[in-house]
């Protein structure tokens, strides 16, 4: 009987600031950041492919990930 070692990884990548904005969670001003989420499921350390790849807003201050469709991340991207 074998031990299977598993995990997974998230990358998070930062595209583009969305400028000051109103965070619904911590009720602050801050510089939003339009940010790309991948998670990367790994079996004995070979990577599999990525699980998820949500496009979500993240709050610096409090961390808040605000999950958007891909609707309002293509709009945010083009504004
Ligand atoms: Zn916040």
């Amino acid at each position: 009987m074998g031990i299977i070692i598993y995990g997974v990884k998230r990358k998070l990548k930062e595209e583009k600031s969305l400028g000051v904005q109103f965070c619904p969670n911590c009720g602050k001003q801050v510089e939003l950041q339009l940010t790309r989420e991948k998670v990367y499921g790994h079996v004995y350390y070979i990577p599999l492919l990525p699980m998820s790849g949500w496009k979500v807003k993240l709050c610096p201050n409090c961390g808040v990930a605000a999950k958007l469709t891909p609707e309002e991340y293509k709009a945010l991207k083009q504004g």
